[in-house]
């Protein structure tokens, strides 16, 4: 018998993957929880019913949330990850020498807990001492540490569950104020298929409080229409005023120097989601 996995996107609409085997399905204190081996994408970790990540192109979306903030930023040192439990961002975090310290913080410790077990070649950087992993509610940890990081990245699950308060604006007034004087910050903020409005309210809001804002786009198979923004809101520096000859080469699949300021060149209907 085959069975297949189905995420069900609009209620009209879905993707869906042949599973192989089915390695965890289960209610954690925050959210259903499920690692299954698909034969198309690898392992994959679902949340909610929505495809986290697989092994197959997770480096599309944890190259795109590292790098582009960590390039704009001249000399990132403090880096916060809110969410990214699986530790894809944290992988790439620590390819970039200046970083003395990476702070995880995840609200549901069985993400990181079958991660490292399931996901090991995503998780591997969890372990580095450089790398402090907390337990926590993201909205909670940047209210309570102020003036703290260079580069905060919101890697989180979409705006259901314990995930709605990071998609606020009162969560982006606290990101502003938990960045340095130069600080920089940068959101996963889905799909402009299924979720403009989405999009344009995060645009709105975080324009309010932050002088600079860019959107920026990748491919990412396993996700909703395959199209992903992130948004980016920054004190001081501009991601298109970097000079990209400068940027140097490190190992990756997806983002190159030449990239950088092209991934925010945004097909007419996201422009218009981002005026
Ligand atoms: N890359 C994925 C995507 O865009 O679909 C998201 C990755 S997944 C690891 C996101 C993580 O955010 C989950 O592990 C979840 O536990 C975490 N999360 C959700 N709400 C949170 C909150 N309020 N504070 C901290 N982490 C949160």
């Amino acid at each position: 018998m085959e069975l297949w996995y189905t995420e069900k996107q609009t209620e009209a609409y879905g993707i869906t993957a042949k599973i192989k085997e089915t390695y965890v399905r289960e209610q954690t204190d925050f959210q259903d929880l499920a690692m299954i081996e698909t034969e198309e994408f690898g392992t994959m970790l679902i949340l909610d019913g929505m495809v986290m990540t697989t092994v197959r192109d997770e480096f599309v979306y944890h190259e795109m949330v590292a790098h582009p903030a960590l390039f704009t930023h001249p000399n990132p040192k403090h880096v916060l990850v809110v969410g990214g439990g699986d530790g894809g961002v944290i992988r790439e975090i620590l390819k970039h020498p200046s970083v003395e310290k990476a702070v995880l913080v995840d609200i549901d410790g069985k993400v990181i807990e079958y991660s490292k077990k399931y996901l090991p070649t995503i998780a591997c950087g969890l372990e580095d001492p450089r790398v402090e992993v907390i337990v926590n509610d993201g909205y909670m940890h940047i209210h309570d540490h102020k003036n703290a990081y260079d580069v905060i990245m919101v890697d989180s699950t979409e705006p259901v569950g314990p995930a709605v308060e990071l998609f606020s604006k009162g969560f982006y007034q606290g990101i502003y104020e938990s960045l340095k004087e130069d600080g920089i910050f940068i959101a996963q903020t889905d799909n402009p298929w299924f979720k403009a409005d989405l999009i344009q309210s995060v645009n709105r809001d975080v324009r309010e409080i932050f002088p600079i804002v860019r959107v920026y786009c990748a491919n990412i198979p396993t996700y909703p229409s395959g199209l992903w923004t992130f948004t980016m809101g920054s004190k001081k520096y501009d991601p298109l005023e970097v000079d990209e000859t400068k940027i140097p080469e490190i190992e990756s699949k997806y983002y190159t120097p030449r990239l950088h300021k092209a991934a925010f060149v945004l097909p007419r209907f996201v422009e218009d989601l981002c005026k």
